[in-house]
């Protein structure tokens, strides 16, 4: 079981699955999502209509078409509204489920990027520790297999949060 934090763009990896941070209708938008629509090209989305959405916090997996990566997780977060409303726990089970859905495909190496953190507001501080900790458990308590996860993070500064928390909770990683 591994933990590896990268700086970088998550379309660019030759992994089994990246997770995307998708919205609810799981037909593409802005960010993460537009970048690995845009790589994956146009049959990425007709096979994203055929999954009727998913709530925030489940996880559906489609092929990755074009992308080096053979599959991709889409998973929509929470939408920051202040702390509140649940978003922890419903981002705490985005990486769950996705890990899960890896897990039954028997996939070996899954990119997670930094779900939530951009245009839908949540704390890159809040959501690293999440992130970090939810997979952390997965990978110690429910695989059976030898996992690798890959946390990809786009910009250095969110890369320098995700290290500077990992070190605090005492999570061990590579780079
Ligand atoms: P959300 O709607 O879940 O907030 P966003 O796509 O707006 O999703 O942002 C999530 C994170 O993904 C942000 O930290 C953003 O910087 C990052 N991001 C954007 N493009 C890429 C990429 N190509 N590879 C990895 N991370 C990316």
């Amino acid at each position: 079981m591994s933990i590896k934090i990268i700086q970088g763009d998550i379309t660019k990896l030759k992994v089994d699955a990246i997770v995307n941070a998708a919205n609810p209708s799981l037909l593409g938008g802005g960010g993460v999502d537009g970048a690995i629509h845009k790589a994956a090209g146009p049959k990425l989305l007709e096979e994203c209509k055929t999954l009727g959405g998913a709530n925030p916090g489940d996880a559906k997996i489609t092929h990755g078409y074009n992308l080096p990566s053979l599959w991709v997780i889409h998973t929509p977060g929470p939408i920051w509204h202040g702390g509140d409303k649940g978003e922890e726990e419903i981002l705490k089970r985005s990486y769950e489920n996705s890990m899960c859905i890896a897990r039954s495909y028997h996939l070996k190496s899954i990119a997670f990027p930094s779900i939530s953190t951009g245009v839908y507001g949540y704390p890159i501080e809040k959501a690293s520790v999440v992130a970090l900790n939810s997979v952390n458990w997965f990978l110690k308590n429910c695989a059976y297999y030898e996992m690798e996860v890959i946390f990809v993070l786009h910009s250095k500064k969110d890369f320098d949060v995700y290290i500077k928390n990992a070190k605090l909770l005492g999570i061990e990683y590579e780079l």
